[in-house]
């Protein structure tokens, strides 16, 4: 199933260039009162959503998907993780790259860790990617995200995919420079998702799919996650050792080869297999 976010926080079911509008299947998830659960409800009750989503579908009104603003497809992950360096041939161009590293402290993967994106800074593909600090350069970094489904701690990897609820298309804009990797990475719309989450049933396999990002029609980056150095499982397992997943959790798998600086005007479009494309806009930098 896809299911996406549309215009004004409608729900969407995602069938080829149509989304069938399911927004009644919102009524299945709980009135809730303060103190909030810390993970995302939509995320946390999937299960019943999509049974109630295929029961809506049939009757659904379709818009054409060309005409729908696309929203993050999760609303309010917890906690937006990401990994740094994780492909070997991106560690590669950033050791040998100074505007990359910024004699910063590059490391495998292994011990380097992981880090949070602020969660201010997520956008979907209608919200483009505003500039913020337009004369420093700004990297795009196209990612596999895997969507925590239930709360994992301590899981071992040949468990792990049980945990995912599904997959989608991240991108982690980054300002390169000397600062700390959740400064940088962390302006508002720097953390765009999308065009949809695919839920976990539809990818076989996440350590195979194909990746590309284009700039202005030309492929920057492309590659297969079957490159990853820490595949999706691994990740997990990494990352529940240090805190509990909870429903919604981003996981950024990390980017490979070819990151570039983009500027005001430039369309985006990544792409994973089976995840669809998602297009977005650079924009130019909010004036002062
Ligand atoms: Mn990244």
């Amino acid at each position: 199933m896809k299911i996406c976010r549309f215009n004004d926080n409608r729900l969407g079911l995602v069938e080829a260039d149509e989304v069938l509008d399911v927004s009644e299947a919102l009524g299945v998830l709980p009135a809730l009162r303060y103190p909030y659960p810390v993970c995302d409800q939509l995320i946390a009750h999937l299960p019943e959503l999509r049974a109630r989503i295929a029961t809506l579908a049939p009757t659904a009104m379709r818009l054409p998907l060309a005409q729908v603003r696309l929203l993050a497809p999760v609303a309010n992950p917890g906690k937006i993780i990401a990994a740094p360096v994780n492909y070997v041939n991106h560690l590669k161009e950033v050791l040998a790259d100074p505007n990359l590293h910024h004699d910063n402290q590059i490391n495998h993967i292994e011990r380097a860790g992981l880090f949070l994106k602020a969660g201010s800074s997520l956008a979907g593909a209608a919200d483009g990617v505003t500039l913020v600090l337009p004369d420093r350069r700004t990297d795009h970094e196209v990612e596999l995200v895997a969507v925590i489904g239930r709360a994992a701690r301590n899981v071992k990897a040949a468990d792990a995919l049980a945990y995912v609820a599904g997959y989608t298309i991240g991108l982690d804009i980054t300002i390169r420079g000397p600062e700390e990797r959740s400064l940088r990475k962390s302006p508002d719309s720097y953390t765009v998702l999308g065009p949809w989450l695919t839920t976990a049933d539809e990818i076989n396999d996440p350590g195979n799919l194909a990746v590309e990002l284009l700039i202005n029609g030309q492929t920057r980056q492309k590659t297969t996650t079957s490159e990853l150095i820490l595949g999706v499982e691994a990740l997990i397992e990494f990352a529940s050792r240090f805190y509990t997943l909870h429903p919604g959790d981003l996981i950024f798998t990390g980017t490979p080869e070819g990151v570039s600086p983009i500027h005001a005007g430039d369309m985006m479009i990544a792409s994973i297999e089976g995840l669809g494309d998602l297009q977005v806009q650079i924009m130019p930098a909010l004036a002062l």
